[in-house]
């Protein structure tokens, strides 16, 4: 915008004018976004408290109060009661069991329709840390990947976010292994089988050149697990041993 004005940028003093202008003006900028937000605070989604870091969207007490599940139910049988019979899962990592009415439910719908990239960072973190996931070995971090479609209308895919979260926690590599090739409708309404049919031919690898050993697969949810399940056979088929999946949160009924 200035470069057709070098004669005045030569002048040492306006350089100098220019700067504590420019200066001066991003100052006010600060003091009066830290008056709005001192007047008029950003408030938690979940418990209506003034939040302290207002791009957060939910404040850290209920973010620790997202995490857990009820004592029947078992996250390390999942694996096993979701997958069992059909592919080898070694592991499925929770941060929490969710319905209707969970907090979680309001902290996804967050990430998912507010576009709430940090919210998503730091419950992945919390993820990581619950299940202790820089003990594992994994060599590769992965994202259920978005059709560009859906991409594009929503900004960014939740669960890279979600996934580069645990990947900073966990000091593991994350990568885009796959891409997702079929624009498919929403899953919702869908029981398992027409889950599967929607999403089993959804996926493909995008570079078989330097396949990662051990691969923990991140969704934002797992409801039937069709998705998961048909991300896992494309890297099984290209050649990765060990898989595991993390999600923030398990559909209990
Ligand atoms: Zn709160």
């Amino acid at each position: 915008m200035l470069t057709h004005s070098n004669e005045v940028f030569n002048s040492g003093r306006t350089k100098v004018t220019v700067f504590y202008a420019t200066k001066y003006i991003s100052n006010y900028q600060n003091v009066l976004t830290n008056t709005i937000n001192l007047l008029f605070p950003k408030r938690c989604k979940l418990c209506n408290e003034p939040l302290s870091d207002p791009k957060s969207g939910i404040c850290v007490v209920c973010i620790d109060s997202i995490a857990g599940w009820p004592p029947d139910f078992n996250p390390a049988a999942l694996a096993d009661e979701i997958f069992g019979g059909r592919i080898e899962i070694e592991a499925v990592y929770l941060l929490a069991s969710f319905h209707a009415e969970s907090p979680l439910r309001s902290a996804l719908h967050e990430i998912k329709y507010e576009g709430n990239v940090e919210l998503a960072g730091k419950l992945g973190r919390q993820l990581a840390i619950r299940n202790q996931l820089n003990q594992k070995g994994f060599t590769s971090v992965t994202p259920v990947p978005l059709h560009p479609a859906k991409f594009d209308l929503r900004g960014y895919n939740q669960s890279e976010a979600i996934a580069k979260g645990i990947a900073t926690e966990a000091g593991i590599s994350a990568e885009v292994l796959l891409k997702r090739t079929k624009h498919t409708p929403s899953q919702t309404k869908l029981d398992r089988t027409h889950r599967w049919s929607n999403v089993e031919d959804a996926f493909e690898i995008i570079d078989t050149s330097q396949i990662p050993s051990h691969v923990l697969v991140v969704d934002d949810t797992i409801t039937t697990g069709a998705t998961l399940e048909a991300c896992a056979i494309q890297l099984k088929r290209v050649g990765v041993k060990r898989i595991s999946i993390a999600a923030l949160g398990y559909a209990t009924a």
